[in-house]
């Protein structure tokens, strides 16, 4: 595959390697890195990408599901092109941010009132500032193989890998980077997903200083992995309990549903962080919820929180950002659920025809291929011997013009059709054939 890889993509090796020299890795996201090197994009158009070497690619990844309506959408471009001539950020308020913002508080059943920042990783490190000063209390849980962003009090245990010490207790939290003091590990707790029995034991025993269960309600970086019937509502029995904050982390899983994850598993948190799909395709994140917390962040209040940003509400995005949620109505998610199922049924036909031991996961627009005999129902599930293999289909999908994660994540935006989602199950087929020779 490599091979293949490195004769298709001459230019981009060649932009690589004058990149790396003053950008360590050649890029700005870790992320965004695999072996041999990582492809330069030239252009996005609907829900193709082409690489500066001419190779067309269906986008099955969508900058990680914030791209739900594709490339350079005619209707979010009409929008900001005028917008943008009116110039992009000024140290006040727009018209169109309370309008973004009013759209969100009507969607989104747990959020009554929402402030914005520029990604995701703000949103849980806003959310969580705010739970701890509700609360008073320092402490948060999260749940293993939980991706929340790049802020320190959430690089712990995202991905533990199967070195995890068996007598290791399950609420001890793992540092995924070096830099993060020892002093923070301190107060988070981890509990693995879709187990609320782990949840409840650490409150038993801690709850008196935790402020926050922070959870995605499908766990996305993880590997698409669903909720268990009555696990969220059980998450949110507990924060009841103990009097804690439930946070859902929705920058992924907004796209499930007009009013995220929450509404389509009919479980409100507390405080919700959101981002990606908000923007339109611009910088953005945002957290929300019940108006007494949110209240903490008002200037007109003594001791209120800080939360400020730059570009915070800049018009590129707000602008973009209403257009991003104009496009995506009922029926929008409606289509998105019927073209992940067909893509769906044909991956797990193309595993079952060549008798792999993989799986699929999905929920809606976000799909997960595990090489995995059963659907993983938390992170150490979805360990496996032949985990290696996913690097490879990636490097196999490419060189047949689909675009997905070294990971395994898939997903779809509103611009496709069915053809596209066909032709890349022949592609995914090809790719199974050729590697159950090696398995
Ligand atoms: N939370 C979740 C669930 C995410 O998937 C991500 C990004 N993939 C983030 C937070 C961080 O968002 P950002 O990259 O915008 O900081």
């Amino acid at each position: 595959a490599e091979q293949e890889y490195c004769k298709r993509t001459e230019k981009s090796r060649k932009l690589y390697e004058v990149a790396q020299r003053v950008m360590p890795g050649g890029d700005t996201r870790t992320i965004a890195f695999f072996k041999p090197y990582p492809l330069t994009m030239d252009r996005g158009s609907g829900p193709r990408l082409y690489d500066v070497d001419g190779n067309k690619y269906s986008d099955f990844l969508n900058n990680y599901t914030a791209m739900i309506h594709g490339h350079a959408h005619p209707y979010i471009l009409r929008h900001v092109k005028t917008a943008l001539g009116l110039g992009t950020a000024y140290a006040a308020a727009i018209v169109e941010q309370s309008q973004l913002a009013a759209i969100l508080c009507k969607r989104i059943p747990g959020v009554e009132q929402v402030r914005f920042c520029n990604s995701g990783t703000e949103a849980t490190m806003f959310a969580l500032r705010a739970a701890r000063a509700f609360t008073g209390r320092p402490a948060i849980i999260k749940m293993e193989g939980g991706y929340h962003g790049t802020h320190d009090a959430v690089e712990f245990s995202i991905a533990p890998g199967n070195a995890r010490d068996k007598n290791h207790l399950a609420w001890a939290p793992i540092p995924d980077t070096r830099g993060v003091p020892e002093s923070v590990a301190r107060d988070v707790y981890i509990a693995p997903f879709n187990d609320a029995g782990a949840v409840e034991e650490i409150l038993q025993q801690k709850g008196e200083e935790i402020a926050a269960i922070l959870v995605e309600p499908v766990m996305g970086v993880a590997g698409v992995i669903p909720p268990q019937p009555g696990y969220l509502q059980e998450l949110r029995r507990l924060a009841d309990q103990y009097g804690i904050l439930l946070i859902f982390d929705e920058v992924q899983t907004y796209r499930l549903d007009t009013g995220g994850a929450q509404r389509r598993f009919g479980v409100t948190p507390d405080l919700t962080a959101i981002g990606k799909i908000i923007g339109g395709g611009f910088p953005v994140g945002a957290f929300g919820g019940r108006s007494d917390v949110m209240a903490l962040f008002d200037p007109r209040q003594s001791g209120c929180l800080s939360q400020s940003g730059t570009f915070n509400g800049n018009r590129a995005t707000m602008v973009a950002g209403i257009a991003s949620m104009e496009l995506l109505n009922e029926q929008a998610i409606t289509r998105l659920e019927e073209l992940g199922l067909r893509l769906e049924t044909g991956m797990v036909s193309a595993i079952r025809r060549y008798a792999l031991p993989a799986s699929v996961t999905r929920v809606g627009s976000m799909l997960n291929l595990h090489f995995t005999e059963h659907p993983p129902a938390d992170y150490t599930s979805t360990i496996s011997p032949h985990k290696g293999l996913s690097k490879v289909v990636h490097l196999e999908l490419l060189n047949r013009g689909i675009f997905t994660a070294p990971r395994g994540m898939w997903n779809l935006s509103t611009v496709m059709e069915e053809a596209d989602i066909d032709q890349a199950i022949d592609a995914f087929t090809d790719v199974m054939s050729k590697i159950s020779r090696f398995v």
